[in-house]
């Protein structure tokens, strides 16, 4: 054995003597999370067992602080367990309440109290004095202790305010607490080798302090948390208390070591006890871990580090594999747990240049801290065990009784900021990973549960991976599983991680690259030459309507009958073409944008006024619909011959073919996603294809012209007119030679093509099919009970992301009566936070309306708000050039209100007062579209209604309303919203296309063919 795996052994060794001596020592106390009263340790013993009972528990724990009486309780009771199996404690509550007169108020308030209690356990007190007492008997205990305030999620600035006034308030009354108390017995809690030790120590959440602490919005959201930190710190430098940062979601990771950086680089700070908290379960933690490091032992006074694993595990897998990113967790357990034993080694290693706390109830991990410290010849006092008010208590006990200094981590807090720290506690405790649950719940044996984690290498962090183009394999029938033939199957294009300092930066450069080279021209693309045209159609910046980003050709009626002679000359051709070709167009299509997804994207910044992040959207969605379309027409084209019955003697086959000349009418607003999607559907079902762009964003489209050409698409197969629509495009609807007329835009535009559409002209020998999408005026409900933290930020997302101009926006927000003023009041404030301006800069959520039309007709509707109702908000903080309006949002009382009625278009959101679920689905329904709707509820009930009821072709539930995604949320309406089927789903190319049918009598003298 070489000397490396000899001290390895040996220290494994010491680490489980010493976590059996730890157990040892805690044997005999109870660990309160599994001694809780009887009803919820039946219910978590139930839900360990149960994961379906596991999630209504939970997530009826979470929507408990919302219930406004008991019968409220009973019902939600009702809506969550009925029909599961669930414990008898339990049992005895559901269906009482309408049988028992005194039925719901026995049911409910065993849960209040029982929930009640569960959640105390966690909390150290209620207030600040209330917190006192319980860390003076603490501190009486030997324990230190660093309190944590709980706080609702920071949606708008005042709410920040209160948490660092509280924050403030709590380390004035701690220190004037905490001066009175005597000295720790042995001054373990006092002194490290290093120094004294504050006897006041907080913990503060970055994200409290700043509702712009985000990627895109990160300058801002530092000086926002910088400005409310500073009078905390220099409070906590004056009454000598310790502050440490407490590390969250990995979307904030990089913003939460900024700040602390950033705040302790400043001088007034250069020796302020401070620390920060690292996350094992990361896999760049270790990296991060060395920087911070090498970064204390610059500074005149070492900063500590809390190591933990991570509270985010679930929350971060499954947002990063919902959105295609790599997971920056460690999948493995054995691996998160390895790294926090290197993560210990380095603290050790450096032990001086930093100060290390072990945060953890895994006695192994515990132990192993113990033990490395012990072997580098570190005295025990000189780092900290962490551990959490209220959980694995055996352990706490044992950590003092070795001498260890052991500080608890105490939340004080009400009840109902609380429950989001209570539901994290309780997902810990259940999770099939937990080291508590094993101990504490289950008894596994210890020899087990202290084995060395059973792994040869720490993964490293994970890159980005660019996807493999869509490459279709004619000789491999089969395709993979869920996929057509011949390809793997679809996976949307993953959007930008902003939270990647590298993305960021990179599409920085691309915008700036951008704004250099503005003004190009945009020929049309007629039988495969790029054809200027006399009269050209400038297209400016809308937030500098003084730059001209591009002058397309304007053409005329002679270049569409031009291009439709052309596309009639190849039409045939191409329905010819097999499948497979059609569709390998698209993949290399795909393959195209996806290498220039930053310049696209850029583009739009500056042609369409998008920000950063719809951008991005608007690139991926293109690249999805060419990759989803690609797939559907060899999935029609391989399945659809055994969709008929073939009896014996007679073979029928089903088959699909081209309509002939599709023409695309698109608008500006998703200037590449919607014509892409429209052209892409057409022409792989093998028509020809005249696009007809945008006047406002013909650069973008130029784009798709360009992917499809370099795709491989013939000449003459796709071709492109821009020109003003009331010219072009009403030659191309009503040429006798076009087929399909595939159109997204306003109503009225909508209507007069169905309307031209109709009318059968000389020569014609079709019915002309019109795909049309419309307008929507789209409402969305906010519930009695709904989650306030999530529904508030997504309805202002869904309102005023790209000012309004979507067709799914959500234009009316009716909010039941028992939560409205609540509601509406942090609506205005987190709507007046969105920064308005040109989305050249990364921060910016608002950009201007598209041109001047717009510009002025929402302007006007903005003027007589007031005439139909109250104007709760006109955001006037805007750019004083551009087509900026500001977010406005209106309180009206009567739903016929042109302004509740109408399609606006713009960054104006009228809001509606509900008395109940049933008078809001009816508001919510009254409307002449059926495009998008949406409710945030946390009653079952309420939501399979709203899901049954809602007349809308996309209904969204506890999310945000817009931003479809090809293949997850096929996208369209019916109503007056729409005649087409949904864009992006397995309906759509089918109205693209004819279908066949050959029948063949198979039988010859008798004699048929098996
Ligand atoms: C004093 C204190 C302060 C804390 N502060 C923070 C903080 O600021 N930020 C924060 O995020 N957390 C914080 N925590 C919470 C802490 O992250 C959890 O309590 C901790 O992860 C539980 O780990 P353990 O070592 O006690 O238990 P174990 O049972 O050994 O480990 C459970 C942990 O392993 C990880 N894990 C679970 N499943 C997997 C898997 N399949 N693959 C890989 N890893 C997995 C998760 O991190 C999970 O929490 C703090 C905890 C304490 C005690």
């Amino acid at each position: 054995m070489g000397t490396v795996s000899r001290m390895t052994a040996d220290l494994d060794r010491a680490t489980v003597a010493l976590a059996r001596r730890i157990a040892e020592l805690g044997t005999g106390k109870e660990s309160k999370v599994f001694h809780l009263s009887w009803w919820s340790e039946k219910m978590l013993d139930w839900a360990m067992a149960r994961p379906a009972f596991k999630t209504q528990l939970f997530r009826f724990v979470d929507v408990f602080p919302a219930m406004t009486d008991d019968a409220d309780v009973a019902r939600h009771i009702d809506e969550y367990f009925e029909g599961h199996d669930v414990p008898t404690a339990l049992r005895a509550g559901i269906g009482l309440a309408d049988r028992v007169p005194l039925g719901a108020r026995v049911e409910a308030n065993v849960a209040r109290r029982n929930i009640e209690r569960m959640a105390r356990q966690f909390i150290v007190g209620r207030s600040g004095a209330e917190a006192v007492e319980g860390l003076r008997q603490l501190w009486d205990a030997g324990s230190a202790y660093t309190v944590d305030l709980l706080g609702e999620k920071t949606v708008v600035p005042s709410e920040a305010d209160r948490y660092a006034g509280r924050v403030h308030e709590l380390v004035s009354t701690l220190a004037d607490a905490a001066a009175t108390w005597p000295a720790s017995p042995d001054g373990v809690l006092e002194h490290d080798d290093l120094g004294p030790l504050p006897r006041v120590n907080v913990s503060i959440k970055p994200t409290a302090l700043a509702p712009h602490l985000a990627p895109l919005t990160r300058e801002l959201g530092l000086d926002e948390a910088k400005e409310r930190l500073r009078p905390i710190l220099r409070l906590a430098r004056e009454r000598g208390a310790f502050v440490y940062f407490d590390m969250e979601h990995y979307d904030v990771k990089s913003l939460s070591l900024d700040l602390f950086r950033g705040l302790l680089e400043e001088d007034e700070f250069a020796d302020l006890e401070a620390g920060i908290v690292v996350q094992a379960y990361l896999r760049d933690s270790r990296d991060d871990l060395a920087d911070l490091i090498a970064w204390s032992a610059q500074r005149p006074r070492p900063i500590t580090v809390r190591l933990v694993k991570g509270a985010y595990w679930d929350a971060e897998t499954v947002h990063a594999r919902a959105e295609g990113w790599p997971v920056p967790v460690f999948e493995h357990k054995d691996e998160t747990d390895a790294n926090y034993e290197r993560c210990v080694r380095l603290l050790h290693d450096h032990h001086g240049e930093v100060r290390a706390a072990f945060a953890s109830h895994n006695l192994r991990s515990v132990a192993y801290a113990v033990t490395y410290a012990r072997y580098r010849g570190i005295p025990d006092t000189g780092y900290e065990i962490q551990m959490l008010y209220g959980m694995a208590e055996p352990m706490h006990a044992a950590i003092r009784s070795l001498g260890l200094r052991l500080r608890i981590y105490a939340p004080v807090g009400e009840l109902v900021p609380g429950m989001a720290y209570l539901v994290r506690r309780l997902l810990e405790n259940t999770s099939n990973e937990s080291f508590v649950r094993h101990r504490f719940a289950e008894g596994r044996d210890l020899k087990v549960l202290l084995e060395a984690p059973r792994i040869d290498q720490v993964p490293g962090p994970t890159e980005p991976v660019r996807r493999p183009p869509t490459v279709v394999d004619d000789e491999d029938g089969a395709g993979e599983a869920g996929g057509p033939p011949g390809v793997t199957p679809y996976e949307p294009e993953p959007v930008s991680e902003w939270r990647r300092e590298s993305e960021r930066a990179e599409f920085a450069v691309a915008v700036e690259h951008v704004a250099s080279d503005l003004g190009g021209d945009v020929p049309a693309l007629i039988d495969g030459e790029w054809v200027h045209t006399s009269a050209t159609i400038p297209s400016v910046d809308p937030s500098a309507p003084g730059t001209l980003v591009a002058s397309s050709a304007s053409c005329g009626v002679d270049e569409a009958r031009w291009a439709v002679e052309v596309a009639v000359r190849v039409a045939e051709g191409w329905r010819r073409t097999p499948a497979a070709e059609r569709a390998a167009v698209l993949f290399r299509a795909a393959e195209w944008l996806r290498f220039r997804r930053g310049p696209i994207a850029a583009l739009q910044c500056f042609e369409a006024g998008k920000p950063w992040d719809q951008a991005d959207g608007d690139v991926c969605e293109a690249i999805d619909f060419c990759e989803y379309y690609g797939r559907e027409v060899l999935r029609l084209d391989g399945a659809s011959a055994e969709l008929v019955q073939s009896p014996p003697g007679e073979s029928n086959r089903l088959g699909y073919q081209g309509k002939g000349v599709a023409v695309v009418i698109a608008p500006w607003n998703f200037p590449l996603a919607i014509p892409t999607g429209m052209t892409a559907a057409a022409l792989v079902a093998g028509n020809p294809v005249i696009l007809k762009p945008a006047e406002q964003t013909p650069a973008v489209a130029r784009y798709l012209v360009e992917a499809l050409v370099a795709g491989g698409a013939p000449r003459g197969v796709i071709q492109f007119l821009p020109g003003d629509g009331e010219v072009v495009g009403a030659a191309l609807v009503e040429h006798p030679d076009v087929a399909v007329i595939a159109f997204t835009g306003s109503r009225a535009v909508g209507l007069s093509i169905i309307q031209q559409a109709a009318v059968a002209r000389p020569g014609q020998r079709h019915v002309k099919r019109v795909v049309a999408e419309m307008g929507g005026k789209n409402a969305l409900i906010i519930d009695a009970d709904a989650d306030p933290d999530q529904a508030v930020p997504a309805a202002a997302y869904s309102a005023f992301g790209f000012a309004g101009q979507k067709c799914s926006a959500a234009s009316r927000l009716i909010v039941l009566d028992a939560v409205y003023d609540q509601i509406v009041e942090r609506l205005v404030g987190c709507t007046r936070e969105l920064v308005v301006g040109h989305p050249r800069s990364a921060a910016v959520q608002v950009g201007p309306l598209i041109d001047e039309d717009a510009h002025k007709r929402v302007l006007r509707w903005v003027e007589r708000a007031p005439s139909m109702g109250t104007v709760r908000l006109q955001s006037e903080d805007i750019p004083e050039q551009g087509f900026f309006v500001g977010p406005t949002i209106v309180e009206v009382a009567d739903p016929a209100a042109p302004i509740a009625r109408d399609e606006i278009f713009g960054p104006v959101l009228t809001v509606l007062r509900a008395r109940d679920l049933d008078e809001a689905l009816a508001l919510a329904n009254d409307t002449d579209y059926a495009l998008t709707a949406g409710i945030f509820s946390r009653s079952p009930a309420a939501i399979r209604r709203a899901a049954a009821e809602l007349r809308a072709g996309n209904v969204y539930v506890n999310r945000h309303i817009t931003g479809a995604i090809v293949g997850r949320q096929p996208f369209g309406g019916y109503g007056l919203s729409g005649v087409g089927s949904k864009a992006g789903g397995p309906d759509y190319l089918h109205q693209f296309l004819d279908p066949r049918v050959v029948t063949e009598n198979t039988l010859r003298q008798g004699f048929a063919p098996d």
